[in-house]
This record gives C-alpha cells, sequence and structure tokens, in this order.
C-alpha cells in the first residue's frame, strides 16, 4: 500500500474544488444541511427544514394550536373547530 496522494501535494491535472462529486445535469437534489437527506424539490427541503428548526408558521385561529405544516392545521381545525369554520362555499348557494 502506498501513499500516492499525500495530504497538501496538489495531484497533476487535478482541478481544484472538483474533487469526486458527480455532476449530474438533469438531477439537481437539494441537501438537507442538519441531517443530509436529499430532495429532489427544493420546496420539499424547504418543509422538511421545518421540522429541524421547530418552526410553526401556522397557527389555529380558533385556539393556540400551531404547526409546521399548514395541512396539519386545517386538519386541526376540521377535527377540533368543524363548527366554527365556515362552511364551504357550494353550500352558500
Ligand atoms: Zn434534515
Ligand atoms: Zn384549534
Amino acid at each position: 500500500m502506498v501513499r500516492a496522494a499525500a495530504e497538501g501535494v496538489p495531484l497533476e491535472g487535478s482541478v481544484a474544488g472538483a474533487g469526486d462529486h458527480p455532476v449530474g445535469g438533469a438531477n439537481q437534489y437539494h441537501p438537507c444541511s442538519v441531517c443530509g437527506r436529499l430532495f429532489n424539490r427544493a420546496y420539499n427541503l424547504k418543509k422538511h427544514l421545518l421540522t429541524h428548526t421547530g418552526e410553526k408558521p401556522f397557527t389555529c385561529m380558533f385556539c393556540p394550536y400551531r404547526a409546521a405544516l399548514k395541512g396539519n392545521v386545517t386538519k386541526h381545525m376540521q377535527a377540533r373547530h368543524l363548527d366554527r369554520l365556515a362552511p364551504p362555499p357550494h353550500a352558500a348557494l
């Protein structure tokens, strides 16, 4: 076993910073900076990041319930405050 590329010794023909990371044009993944999970959409990564930060930007209109995802608040309101929710548009007509 020979240590060919010693630390600090630049390899001939190597491009600085290139490394062995494959550069994919079609598949652009968005890695989570916290846990390293890969997401194929920036939107999904953004949603996932909320689970790390604990940020819950969506709040219930009727109680202090908070959630990271809007869908969770919607489900909560339908389960807890169904009577206080406005009726669906088609019911008014
Ligand atoms: Zn993560
Ligand atoms: Zn509520």
